[in-house]
């Protein structure tokens, strides 16, 4: 069946085959659907007219009514500019031309009254407009009195006329052809409820807005409903899960009462205690669990996973944690056998660089169940790695691994999915996580280990170099290590690598007393492994490197983080390098080193840095900054599909969309009242032509 909005874009009027496919080419619009769901991405307010006056150059675009006064061509023969003064009474501006002047010249005259349109710069002491748009001023436009939609347009269609105006104009036929087909997709409690505005009153109100509140409403109502189909999805597939996978029921804790009374090296901070607390009733629960632990670099994710581990192990299955590179799946074991060895547990780390004997080793212990926790890299996903009886699976570092592997992990068990903790120590703002991990229960450690002391950062330009390496000389005199980390790009990789050489060779004379490291991604990975080891192990005493080091490495004597050209780093990754020091009980800096000019945005990330250690207040800054599409790991997961909501701006409305999907289905899972008819339609509407949501869980 060919509904209204399937119909081929070429068949509205003023289209036709030709632009029809430009448009489909260039920006995806091939149906009548895909046009109306093009949104503008911004208005120009024509509702009202300013006084020249009232004009300053902080402007967006503005429109005044007046007459030029004098025109004159202005500057050498090459660069020739156009310069018209216009004033309406109130005082003047300039319009001004680059391009097109003769042409210009003619057309405009100094009788006459103008309506003006653009934007206000300034040169020197004048305002002027460049490039403005105009019109003599009839009875028509004096009556001002609307908002026009702009439409993002590409180079290609604009040589084909098709700009925005002429966008603009097909919808608005086409506006007024779908009118009537638009039916609402919300529930009528629900419209009611939020106070929203029908669909088709606010489709045609985000094309053709009447007024500046009609176009608030029709935002508000249009990003409310993209949300919460998108949380409505999440929350039903969690429902099901919830109720299709039965999990495994875990309630004997006396192993893990031993290890508190016995063994516990430390007192859990609350953090800990809650999330414990949480995954324990998760895993007691007959559901299986699979929830995301979020905690801040040191927070102490290790113990909290082990002492998972231990409810069940306790209850006679296995774990497993798999960890991205094969240093951090070493870092990892090594940081598990102490506790497993005090409790008696058998414990194994399999990797690459596993070899054959221990592998065949390590596979039957598993099979007859003598292993009881397994540590690896995706080396743990091959198909020979069979376990008597999985439990638990921990993958850290989540966004390092595919979707595909974290449920490849799942499936190591024929009868029952085993239980599921991801971590990640990348702080993900709620409005985020929320959607990218929608289907995941999320517990957050929230709070460091008593006694850290935060990590100083400190911002020093280039030329205070000699300083820092004084300050580095006094570290490492203390017995402390230093990382240096330089920006390496894939695009710049040649100079990026010199400056790192070149980082390296000057390092090496001023500190000749010292063995130091040098690591980068273009090195074999043994040798990488080799250098990292010596620094792990304190023979060499500062280690160059590019961010290869960036995730999960922990040298506690390391209390120095040099990061040159921190203005080229994203804040994510800032955060990240500086979670490498501050391990140990030893006050710890982080040096951003930067030359004199910055962007505004560079001056932001590192005025964020320098004033908080609190990765979700970076998290949000970044996000605000970038935009979500840049954020690790979502790219792959469907969220730069929005068309209109925008997670960096609109968390309040996502939060309202997801408490509402929430209480429909709380209400009615399967969604089978008629009330909820509307939103059935849409799903199977939606599955038919759109994203491909096995993306997103
Ligand atoms: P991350 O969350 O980054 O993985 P780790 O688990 O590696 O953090 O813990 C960082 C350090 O803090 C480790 O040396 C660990 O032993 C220590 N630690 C963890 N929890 C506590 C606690 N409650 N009290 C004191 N030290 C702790
Ligand atoms: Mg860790």
């Amino acid at each position: 069946m060919i509904g209204f909005f399937d119909t081929k874009i070429e068949f509205l009027k003023g289209v036709g085959p030709q632009r029809g496919a430009l448009l489909g080419s260039e920006l995806g619009i091939f149906t009548y659907g895909h046009l109306i769901q093009y949104y503008p991405f911004r208005y120009e307010d024509r509702t009202r007219f300013y006084k020249i006056a009232e004009i300053n150059d902080q402007m967006n675009f503005i429109q005044v009514t007046g007459r030029i006064r004098y025109l004159e061509t202005v500057g050498p023969p090459r660069r020739q500019r156009l310069v018209a003064y216009f004033g309406d009474g109130t005082g003047e501006i300039q319009l001004v031309w680059f391009k097109g002047l003769q042409w210009i010249i003619k057309k405009l005259r100094t009788n006459i009254d103008y309506v003006v349109f653009g934007k206000p710069g300034r040169i020197g002491k004048y305002i002027n407009i460049a490039h403005p748009e105009m019109e003599p001023l009839t009875t028509k436009n004096e009556q001002g009195g609307y908002l026009q939609p702009v439409y993002s347009t590409t180079e290609k269609l604009k040589a084909r006329y098709l700009d925005s105006k002429t966008i603009a104009k097909f919808q608005r036929t086409l506006t007024g052809l779908a009118f009537r087909q638009i039916h609402e997709t919300l529930p009528p409690d629900l419209v009611q409820q939020y106070r929203l505005l029908p669909k088709n009153q606010a489709i045609s109100n985000i094309h053709y807005p009447e007024n500046q509140q009609l176009l608030a409403q029709a935002r508000y109502r249009l990003k409310f409903e993209e949300l919460f189909f998108i949380q409505l999805r999440l929350l039903k597939l969690k429902l099901t899960r919830r109720e299709r996978f039965k999990g495994i029921i875990f309630n004997n804790a006396d192993l893990l009462t031993d290890f508190y009374h016995h063994h516990l090296p430390f007192e859990l901070t609350n953090a800990q205690k809650k999330v414990i607390k949480e995954i324990y009733r998760d895993m007691r629960s007959g559901s299986q669990m699979n929830r995301l632990l979020q905690g801040d670099v040191g927070s102490g994710k290790t113990i909290v996973a082990f002492i998972c581990m231990l409810i069940a192990i306790g209850n006679g299955a296995q774990a497993a944690m798999m960890a991205p590179t094969e240093i951090l799946a070493n870092q990892h074991y090594d940081g598990l056998k102490g506790y497993a060895e005090k409790m008696g547990l058998n414990i194994a780390l399999l990797t690459g660089s596993s070899k054959t004997a221990e592998r065949r080793d390590i596979h039957e212990r598993l099979l007859e169940g003598s292993l009881h926790i397994l540590v690896g890299t995706h080396a743990l996903l091959e198909d020979v790695v069979q376990f008597q009886n999985l439990g638990l699976a921990v993958i850290d570092e989540q966004h390092r691994f595919g979707v595909a592997q974290r449920a490849k992990l799942w499936r190591k068990n024929e009868h029952t999915y085993p239980h599921v903790l991801v971590m990640t120590a990348t702080p993900i703002p709620r409005t985020l996580a929320m959607t990218l991990y929608g289907d995941l229960d999320v517990s957050v450690i929230d709070e460091l280990p008593a006694g850290r002391k935060p990590i100083k950062t400190i911002h020093h330009y280039d030329a205070n170099r000699l300083k820092v390496f004084g300050f580095l000389k006094q570290q490492i005199e203390l017995g402390r290590q230093v990382y240096v980390v330089y920006p390496l790009i894939e695009e710049s990789a040649k100079i990026d690598l010199k400056h790192l050489e070149d980082g390296y060779e000057s390092i090496s004379r001023a500190f000749p007393d010292y063995a130091i490291s040098i690591v980068h991604g273009k090195m074999k990975a043994d040798a990488k492994e080799y250098e990292m080891n010596r620094f792990v192990k304190g023979e060499t005493k500062i280690m160059v490197a590019t961010t290869v080091i960036e995730v999960g490495v922990n040298v506690p004597n390391a209390t120095v983080m040099v990061i040159e050209n921190a203005e080229r780093f994203g804040l994510a990754q800032l955060h990240q390098l500086r979670g490498r020091v501050g391990r140990g009980g030893d006050q710890s800096y982080c040096i951003l080193m930067s030359d004199y000019k910055l962007s505004k945005e560079a001056k932001t990330r590192i005025k964020t840095m320098v004033t908080t250690t609190d990765g979700f207040v970076i998290a949000d800054t970044d996000l605000k900054l970038r935009g979500p599409g840049d954020i690790s790991g979502t790219q792959q997961s469907g969220l730069t599909d929005l068309t209109i909501a925008d997670l960096s701006q609109d968390s309040e409305i996502l939060q309202q969309a997801r408490k509402a999907a929430q209480r429909i289905l709380d209400d009615d899972p399967e969604l089978k009242t008629a009330k909820n008819a509307n939103i059935l339609l849409q799903i199977n509407r939606q599955k038919k032509n759109e994203l491909n949501w096995s993306r997103i869980s």
